[in-house]
């Protein structure tokens, strides 16, 4: 039997609760299974406003308007991360500055962020790479010296904690993906979590077409109109019934994950320091969200070997982020080799494990096995 890279975790109950919408007859945006899941997210995160969105590059579409992103402005993004992080900005106008990463927890190197911030940079994108808190500390102090917004990319992080504080709750807005491939999903999903109640009744807006249709519904004007600019960014409800089961269970689905993390951290831990492999980096500070493991082979040919010795055993291990600064679209905006060197070496060494939830302990075994016997 092969071992996937990704299984998409099921409850059980995401059927029984689809089944429900379709009976309730709501099954477009904004019905009840949308409600509840935007309530347990503000309840569980403490964020002001929750709106569940289409996807997580859809949440940092509605944040770049939010912030009036516009030609000229320069938003600091890391290079390595999923391209919707830039191209979300990119589409307002802006242009992406990629700042390289810690060569510790792969996070944006906040120690560059004063280089990289001139009178035109308008928001700052840290990533909590695989749910490890980037150092937000440094970010928001710099952030709010100068006047520039923070919107987190938390599509890992959510539930892990810097300093004992949910990610995703440090900028103005923090946005989540629950693709199939996040801890929690509903195939294709996101939410815009706004920790800045000034944003709220535009952010409705702007997912709402462009219009105060959730003002009408509930009561606040008499009749709907075009009022800002706008998009289609609500899922349907029958996503929401699918997300809504995973909610539920979100404590156990994430205990699991940080058993199956912590397996290959124990049992990695010698076998990584004799052959000079790096395993993720937790600082003291940071609680993770447990969101994928990952090797940093010496070399992009130790890491291929890897791969294909996996494969040739039946276990599906891959590779993450290349650099964006060196993309055919990173190279118009400027992007050279060299450019962002830890992103470069990084992006090239990396390679992720097996993760998800229904990894059972002789997957585990076999996959741990297989790695001290290939390498
Ligand atoms: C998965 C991911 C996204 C995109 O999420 P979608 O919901 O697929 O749009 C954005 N940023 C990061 C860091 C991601 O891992």
């Amino acid at each position: 039997m092969n071992i996937p890279f990704n299984k998409p975790h099921l409850t059980g109950r995401e059927l029984s609760y689809m089944a429900e919408a379709v009976v309730n007859g709501h099954i477009s945006g904004d019905g009840g299974f949308t409600k509840r899941c935007q309530t347990i997210l503000e309840q569980s995160l403490g964020v002001t406003n929750a709106l569940l969105t289409t996807s997580c590059t859809h949440a940092l579409e509605m944040a770049a308007m939010l912030l009036d992103v516009k030609p000229g402005d320069e938003v600091i993004v890391p290079s390595f991360t999923f391209v919707s992080t830039v191209n979300a900005f990119v589409l307002r106008g802006a242009r992406p500055v990629f700042c390289d990463i810690r060569p510790d927890t792969l996070n944006i190197d906040e120690r560059l962020l004063p280089d990289l911030i001139s009178p035109r940079t308008r928001v700052i994108v840290p990533v909590h790479y695989g749910g490890i808190g980037c150092e937000m500390d440094t970010i928001m102090d710099l952030a709010g010296r100068h006047g520039i917004a923070v919107v987190e990319d938390n599509a890992h992080g959510l539930f892990g904690r810097y300093r004992g504080k949910l990610l995703g709750t440090f900028g103005s807005m923090a946005t989540q993906s629950f693709h199939e491939t996040k801890n929690l999903h509903c195939g294709e999903g996101g939410a815009l979590l706004i920790n800045d109640p000034a944003l709220v009744e535009r952010a409705e807006i702007i997912r709402e077409k462009g219009t105060n249709r959730s003002r009408f519904f509930r009561g606040q004007v008499d009749k709907y109109t075009w009022v800002d600019l706008g998009s289609s960014y609500l899922p349907s409800d029958l996503l929401a019934a699918f997300l809504l089961a995973q909610l539920e269970a979100a404590e156990s689905i994430q205990g699991r994950r940080r058993d199956i993390w912590e397996y290959y951290a124990t049992h990695l831990a010698g076998w990584a320091q004799e052959h000079g492999i790096l395993l993720p980096h937790v600082p003291e500070h940071c609680d993770p969200s447990w969101h994928l493991f990952y090797l940093l082979m010496p070399s992009l040919d130790d890491r291929q070997r890897l791969i294909s010795g996996l494969k040739e055993r039946g276990i599906l291990s891959v590779f993450h982020y290349q650099s964006l600064h060196v993309s055919p679209m990173g190279e118009r905006f400027g992007g050279r080799i060299g450019d962002c060197p830890v992103t470069e070496k990084f992006s090239s060494q990396l390679v992720r494990l097996p993760f998800y939830n229904d990894l059972n302990k002789a997957d585990l075994e076999r996959i741990v096995g297989s790695i001290l016997e290939l390498y």
